[in-house]
């Protein structure tokens, strides 16, 4: 199996079949699925995999149990398809999950409901379990008792409660290695990966009729390239407007932004069960909380976002109401800012501009069925567990629109699970992941995407971790600066102990 490999001269030396912008989970499982279909790809990233949205998710991959509630049947065969297919690869980074909602009998959450619901979640997916390892099979749902209830969720609110209903998701408490595996499966089938390498502007024939390729600047040796490539797909998410500006036209629809974001807790997990709750109050919100390495970890929080797509972050009076709805839904749990972890946030498309309504499906548009160039596709995307899928549509129109050029995609491989393993702590172990991955550039690529070392926080980075680098004394500083600042970004204001003994409650914010 190939390395991952980073050489911007020969990256520009190769031809290309299509050229991937954005190196998200929607670029790179774009270039897993092209290679499934013996296709070149270059894949193009202005800074490193992984880095924005589809690090921050809640790190959850859906079954879609909430879609029966619509009946949206597609989209819950959808999932649970994409769940399976997660589990079936990458059994090592995608587990099992327990979940447990507590039911107080209002509206649809009510025992006999969810008794009907889990029933049909479970027949719905008759082939969800198929070809999965044993301790990877999602078992039927069904509903336990109070007493059970209180067994495996002790602080749940027993006051009205008739139960809960308990069903079986998907979890990738790793999902920036999980991204990275898929990066180099996507590598070992002919994928070129250039991160730190922003797309400036799109190269277009006369007249504008057809795409040609891209520009773009490599942010690590300065130069500018021209690559070239029939098809171009953008698949920037919370840019992919900007960088269609000029070409395509604004296509609003692609992605109207709002804020989303979760956050981790330094408390211990309330349960082995993922918890779907909510506050007993009208208009409040549903909220999962995970037992993600074994501290609380809660979302979603969100809010409408009118800003640019970079560093999205929830001001600390937006963390505070959401502390307060979480101690609300969760009696006795009393979270205080000064428990905040990490937040994690990023940018979702809604319905319309300035709302917090999610899209409910993917926008893909074929630039060139819309008087835009020939071979430019642009996608707005929703959700991680789907983007496999939404690629193999996309290859499903650029097949039709050039019959004969794209052939039915082959076998997934086997990927390896030695590349980025999760026991990763020891400088050993880093060493190895330095070896073979050329893509890592800057010292925060290791430690942050291709490890797990940064749950510690700054302080658990040693030093002596930049001596696998051939850098000089000023450069290390930079870099261990640099990494440490990231590691502490994730925490606005950068510390939230000034508020101590602020305990929150809900009705303090509203
Ligand atoms: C708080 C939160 C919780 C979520 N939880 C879940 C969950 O539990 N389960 C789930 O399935 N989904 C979840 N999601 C949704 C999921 O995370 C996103 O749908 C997904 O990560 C989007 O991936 P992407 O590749 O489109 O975007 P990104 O990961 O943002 O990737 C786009 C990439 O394009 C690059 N780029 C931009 N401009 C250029 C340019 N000019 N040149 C080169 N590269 C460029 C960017 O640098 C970026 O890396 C959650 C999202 C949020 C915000």
């Amino acid at each position: 199996m190939t390395n991952i490999i980073r050489h911007p001269d020969k990256a520009a030396s190769k031809d290309y079949d299509v050229i991937i912008i954005g190196g998200g989970i929607y670029g790179i499982t774009l270039a897993l699925e092209a290679g499934l279909r013996g296709k070149r790809s270059l894949l193009l990233e202005k800074g490193d995999f992984g880095e924005y949205t589809s690090f921050n998710s809640l790190k959850i991959i859906h079954g879609g149990l909430r879609y029966l509630q619509s009946l949206d049947l597609p989209r819950f065969r959808e999932s649970v398809k994409e769940r399976s297919w997660f589990l079936k690869h990458f059994p090592h980074q995608v587990h099992p999950m327990p979940c447990l909602m507590p039911l107080y009998g209002k509206g649809l959450k009510r025992p006999a409901v969810f008794r009907v619901a889990l029933l049909l979640n479970h027949l719905l997916s008759p082939g969800r379990n198929d070809g999965l390892d044993d301790d990877h099979k999602l078992p039927i749902g069904g509903i336990v008792s109070v007493k059970e209830s209180q067994k495996i969720f002790p602080l749940v609110d027993t006051n009205g409660l008739q139960g809960s209903a308990l069903w079986y998701d998907a979890c990738m408490p790793d999902s920036q290695l999980l991204v990275m595996e898929l990066l180099k499966t996507a590598c070992d089938i002919g994928t070129t990966p250039l991160n730190y390498c922003a797309v400036q502007s799109l190269i277009t024939s006369q007249g504008g009729t057809a795409i040609e390729g891209v520009r773009a600047l490599d942010n690590e040796n300065g130069k500018t390239y021209e690559f070239t490539a029939p098809i171009v797909i953008n698949s920037t998410g919370p840019w992919c407007r900007t960088v269609i500006d000029g070409v395509g036209g604004d296509r609003e629809e692609l992605f109207r932004p709002s804020l989303a974001w979760n956050v981790s807790f330094n408390r211990p997990a309330l349960s082995d069960h993922a918890l779907a709750v909510q506050e007993n109050t009208p208009g409040s919100r549903a909220l999962f909380v995970t037992p993600w390495k074994g501290r609380i970890f809660a979302g979603c929080g969100h809010e409408p976002w009118l800003k640019g797509p970079d560093r999205p972050m929830p001001t600390k009076d937006q963390i505070k109401f959401f502390i307060g709805e979480l101690n609300g839904a969760i009696p006795g749990l009393d979270l205080n800012m000064s428990d905040v972890h990490r937040v994690f946030a990023g940018l979702l498309p809604t319905v319309q501009s300035g709302s917090n309504v999610l899209t409910k499906r993917e926008v893909i548009i074929n630039h060139g069925a819309e008087q835009g160039p020939q071979g430019l596709y642009s996608v707005g995307d929703i959700k991680f567990t789907t983007a496999r899928l939404v690629a193999e549509k996309i290859w499903g129109i650029i097949g039709k629109n050039n019959p004969g050029m794209v052939p039915p995609d082959t076998a997934m491989p086997v990927c390896s699970k030695d590349t980025y393993p999760q026991d990763n702590a020891t400088e050993e172990t880093l060493q190895t992941i330095f070896a073979k991955d050329k893509s890592i550039v800057h010292f925060d690529d290791l430690i942050i995407r291709r490890s797990t070392l940064w749950e510690k926080g700054p302080d658990a980075i040693s030093d002596d971790l930049t001596e696998m680098f051939d850098w000089d004394d000023s450069r290390k500083i930079k870099e261990l600066d640099k990494c440490r600042a990231t590691m502490q970004a994730l925490v606005p204001e950068n510390s939230f102990a000034a508020t101590k003994n602020d305990s929150l409650r809900r009705e303090e914010h509203s």
